[in-house]
């Protein structure tokens, strides 16, 4: 059974955690605790739904170390529909043909092996298309 501490932490490293602004109520990503928008403090935790859309693509033939696995890859500013722009890995493409606009939600992926002996993976956030 997983306790709320755990979860909680694990939420952190999963989802889209930025930052309302009291003020203005702009929304905020990544975390600044400065509102880009008018200034101010702004550090009220806030879950973005992981929906947008693609705001522009790069397609990337040449992996740099550890993400060899995955070339050719995608990787696109997503505009959330919240407002803020995240760049990220566009994954399960399928024969989907990327486009400006196409639908996108977050999903939860291993990102890169380091390859160590540690063997350290790192897991973090990429869009899919939303059929
Ligand atoms: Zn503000």
């Amino acid at each position: 059974m997983e306790t709320p501490r755990h979860w909680r932490l694990k939420k952190q490293r999963y989802a889209l955690i930025g930052e309302e602004c009291p003020h203005c109520s702009a929304k905020i990503f990544p975390p600044r605790d400065v509102c880009p928008e008018c200034g101010l403090e702004a550090k009220t935790a806030y879950q973005f739904s992981g929906k947008g859309e693609v705001f522009s693509y790069t397609t990337m033939n040449d992996a740099p170390a550890g993400f060899q696995d995955h070339t050719p890859y995608s990787i696109a500013l997503v505009k959330l529909e919240e407002g803020p722009i995240v760049t990220a890995q566009l994954t399960d493409l399928g024969d989907e043909k990327i486009r400006i606009g196409m639908p996108v939600e977050m999903v939860t992926r291993k990102l890169r092996n380091d390859g160590d002996e540690r063997g350290a993976i790192l897991y973090g956030y990429k869009f899919r298309p939303v059929l």
